[in-house]
């Protein structure tokens, strides 16, 4: 359904259900973990995602207790995120997909702690922490 890879090509993956639905999470370990302004993770469940090459460069770090995220360590892409509480459900990165995903993000989350250099200017609902489920189920995260 989808594919993807990191930036050096050797990993990479195939997804076998559509991702859940996502928002743009501003929060300062998204930050640090992209590189950018802001996180944009969908859920999916663990058997669902395939690794087609790449084990062998794929290496997990745990960024706060029980919280480990997975990244090419040959160029540094991240992959994914999971948590050791709900192992079964992954969070692809979703720039590391290279095929059309056309879902758009239902919220702002974390917008307090957003970078000063980056403005938002668009209509999506804005919120200063966790989103509530209603408006964006971010499964397989610490959303309360
Ligand atoms: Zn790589
Ligand atoms: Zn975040």
């Amino acid at each position: 359904m989808h594919h993807g890879s990191c930036l050096c090509g050797s990993v990479r993956y195939d997804l076998s259900a559509d991702l859940g639905e996502f928002g743009y999470c501003h929060c300062k370990s998204c930050r640090k973990a992209s590189g950018s302004g802001h996180g944009a993770n969908a859920p999916i469940e663990r058997v669902h995602f395939h690794l087609r090459s790449g084990e062998e460069t794929l290496r997990e770090y745990e960024s706060s207790p029980g919280k480990l995220r997975v990244f090419c360590s040959r160029c540094g892409s991240p992959i994914y995120a999971y948590l050791a509480a709900t192992p079964g459900i992954l969070r692809i990165r979703l720039g590391s997909l290279d095929s059309d995903f056309t879902q758009q993000p239902r919220a702002h989350t974390f917008v307090a702690e957003k970078a000063l250099w980056e403005p938002i200017n668009d209509e999506i609902p804005q919120f200063p922490e966790w989103a509530p489920r209603s408006v964006l189920n971010q499964r397989g995260s610490r959303q309360a």
